[in-house]
């Protein structure tokens, strides 16, 4: 081990657990303390604002400027209280992550003192100066007019001594400049679209919500080790590696017990979570080693993908505490499990309903249906846009390539659920759908154990887009992902769906067919027509892939192709029908996620470049060295046999030469990718120019870490970075 790495090494074994903060007793003492939320609105408000300001949650209803003030006055009032001396607006540009920019509370008064300022003004609009955040080229960086305006409906929070405000972000000629904008209209128009849709069944219907429940994935490593893995500190995952004679084959980390110091940082990060609201629930390991969950419970979109985005601002820096980096990256180590962000995704009525539960009676049921339907056409029709919704230059290394699920979108039931679509399918009359919600599940022979209640679908942990009983489960989805961009398309897809099952029912009830009548058949009709969409069977498999292509779902690979979709002819008319993007809009998206694309593997490219060059192939020539050294001296003496040295020597020399040659191609076509100026054409040059090379000459790498004496070998292996004792 070089010297480095043993101290390294030494300092990560012997990083004990670090104390958690969270204190003894009841979450329910805590939760939300750090938040603007309703029982802080009726202290710090009075009443008339605070109703106004409900109905605006509620309802998005605006709020006057004299109202936003008497808000403002508030929640200065209970930031101060809180600890807070700065005030920000958080917003999520479209780089991932979140942005703030910090003001104090604090105003010269004039008269050589200071004065608390926070007013309506600077609570509802401001103008940052975040002129370099990626925009697609909506907006010239000398221009330079980006707005953030205060989001109402999802409440401020306080993280250290900064009080935050959700914002949006748009430019000044009023196109989003965000993930914010386009949920928040996508989460209108699926709202609008299904309330419509919900009058066939019940009229007192007056708003439907989408739900979004999170799974997020994440890996831990030691500190100590993270900082001298050069590929982790700047990509996020590891360039090389050769696996671990032992990683997760024996599927003893998955639900195993929670090692001591990771429990700690769990406790901390649930404490954290819990004050600022986000209703934190499940903990436990992942499948691969050092691979961990967490799931809070569902909220409405919007505000659940807010309490996602601050949950992964968060855990960084709780991590820190721990001698812990978080790994979001969807592949950090090649050979095991990648880390994926699983959106469970619902839409519910403000009557209680869930519209993809099964109800109990029949009309609740055939509503459940036409939900299920919908969703699955959907997702049928814009089974590319979906996909490229998800993928990224990073998430591409979890879908498509050496571990599956495939890069193809396709949806799976359980076989209950197909057996009710292939009957309704197959049944020519209106006979009503008898589907039970309770499936009583005997088993027989083990009397002791009580009736199980059965979920309405079995598990298949292969499906991208699994229907989960009541909601579907998005799994493609990366761990690093804004969940708002698949979350913006799902919806709106709905939305756009819904819309079109109400025209047709609506002209069949004209023409003077009766209503049920008239939602059988077109359901009948969407059924047939997305039968290409389901899938139960294995979708890691490679027949699925051939079988997919058959079916003529989208099966493109390469990512910056995927990002086509977003400009297909319908997608942009779909988008521009229910308001959500408008065609300027999504050119933009498109570029920043070229741009994005093409700078990300560059990143790598150069990373790993420079580690070929200044770590591994010196050190790999220094053994060569040492070895030839050995052989010239046996030479000397009679009768020794330095065959097998010398075979060894040659393999480091074959690997050495490799990489260097390898190395010089790639920074050649590099510098051809980057001679052009069009941005998709650019990102398409890095992945069939530049990215090909990474595994090529990681593949030389890893071989060469199998043979070079360890004694020397400068980099964390896989075993050290993977197992946190
Ligand atoms: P699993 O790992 O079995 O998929 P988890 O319990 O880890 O399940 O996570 C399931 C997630 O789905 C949780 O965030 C949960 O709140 C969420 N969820 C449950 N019901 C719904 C629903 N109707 N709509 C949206 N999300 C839901
Ligand atoms: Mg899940």
């Amino acid at each position: 081990m070089s010297l480095l790495r043993f101290k390294m090494v030494d300092a990560a074994i012997n990083h004990a657990a670090v104390e958690p903060t969270a204190p003894e007793g009841c979450p329910s003492d805590y939760f939300g303390e750090k938040v603007f939320n309703h029982a802080a609105m009726r202290k710090y408000l009075d009443k008339r604002t605070y109703a106004l300001l409900s109905e605006t949650m509620e309802k998005g209803t605006p709020l006057s400027r004299e109202v936003a003030d008497s808000v403002a006055a508030g929640m200065r009032q209970w930031a101060l209280e809180h600890g807070a001396d700065h005030y920000t607006h958080w917003f999520q540009p479209l780089t991932g992550g979140t942005a703030e920019k910090h003001d104090a509370f604090a105003e010269p008064d004039g008269e050589g003192g200071v004065l608390e300022e926070f007013s309506g003004k600077l609570l509802v609009q401001q103008e940052p100066d975040a002129s370099s955040f990626p925009n697609g080229g909506i907006r010239n960086t000398f221009e330079a007019r980006g707005y953030s305006a205060w989001d109402p409906t999802s409440p401020a929070f306080i993280v250290d001594t900064t009080l935050c405000i959700p914002t949006v972000f748009i430019a000044y000629t009023g196109e989003a400049l965000d993930y914010k904008v386009p949920l928040l209209r996508a989460v209108t128009a699926v709202g609008d679209a299904a309330t419509e849709v919900c009058h066939y069944f019940d009229k007192n219907v007056q708003r439907v919500f989408s739900y979004l429940g999170w799974e997020q994935e994440y890996f831990l490593v030691d500190e100590s080790l993270w900082a001298i893995r050069p590929d982790l500190v700047l990509t996020g995952r590891t360039l090389m590696g050769h696996e671990s004679a032992k990683n997760q084959q024996l599927e003893d980390h998955y639900f195993g017990a929670i090692p001591a110091r990771v429990m700690a940082f769990m406790k901390d990060l649930e404490y954290e979570s819990l004050k600022l609201g986000i209703p934190v629930k499940t903990r436990h390991n992942e499948v691969a080693p050092n691979q961990f969950e967490l799931a809070p419970v569902y909220e409405e979109v919007n505000l659940a993908n807010d309490h996602n985005q601050l949950l992964m601002t968060i855990m960084d820096k709780i991590a820190r505490r721990h001698h812990f980096r978080v790994l979001l990256h969807e592949k950090p180590f090649k050979g095991i499990n990648g880390s994926g962000k699983h959106n469970n995704w619902s839409l519910g009525t403000d009557t209680g309903v869930n519209l993809l539960g099964p109800g109990k009676t029949a009309s609740e049921n055939l509503q459940f249906i036409t939900f299920l339907v919908n969703v699955i056409s959907a997702v049928y029709k814009n089974n590319g846009l979906l996909k490229a919704s998800i993928m990224s230059a990073t998430n591409a290394h979890r879908l498509g390539a050496n571990e599956a699920p495939p890069a193809i979108i396709s949806t799976f039931l359980g076989s209950q659920v197909s057996a009710v679509l292939d009957k309704l399918e197959a049944s020519r009359g209106d006979d009503a759908i008898r589907f039970d919600a309770r499936n009583v599940f005997k088993m027989s022979g083990i009397s002791h154990i009580p009736t199980l209640l059965l979920d309405n679908t079995d598990r298949n942990r292969t499906s991208p887009f699994a229907f989960t009983g009541n909601r579907f489960e998005f799994r493609a989805v990366g761990s690093s992902d804004n969940c708002a961009e698949a979350m913006i398309v799902l919806n709106s897809a709905v939305a756009a769906e819904l819309r079109d099952f109400k025209a047709a029912v609506d002209a069949r009830i004209e023409a003077g067919a009766k209503k049920e009548k008239a939602i059988y058949e077109v359901l009948k009709q969407k059924i047939k027509a997305c039968k290409a969409i389901r899938f139960d069977g294995n979708g890691y498999s490679d027949e699925w892939k051939e079988e997919a292509a058959r079916r003529g779902l989208d099966c493109e690979t390469s990512t910056p192709l995927m990002i086509d979709h977003y400009l297909d002819k319908n997608v942009v008319k779909m988008f521009a029908d229910l308001g959500v993007f408008s065609k300027v809009e999504l050119e933009a998206r498109a570029e920043v996620k070229w741009e994005t694309y093409a700078k990300k593997i560059q990143i790598e490219s150069r990373v790993l470049g420079d580690l070929t060059m200044n770590h591994i192939v010196p050190i790999a020539s220094k053994y060569e060295a040492m070895l030839l050294d050995k052989v010239y001296k046996m030479s000397q003496l009679q009768g020794l046999n330095a065959s097998a040295d010398i075979l060894l020597i040659k393999k480091i020399q074959d690997h050495t030469a490799a990489i260097q040659k390898m190395t010089d191609d790639m920074i050649e076509a590099r510098k051809q990718a980057n001679r052009i100026e069009d941005q998709r054409e650019k990102a398409i040059a890095y992945h069939d120019m530049v990215a090909v090379f990474l595994d090529k000459i990681r593949y030389h790498v890893d071989k060469l870490e199998e043979i070079v004496d360890d004694q020397i070998w400068p980099l964390p292996k896989y075993r050290e970075l993977l197992f946190i004792r």
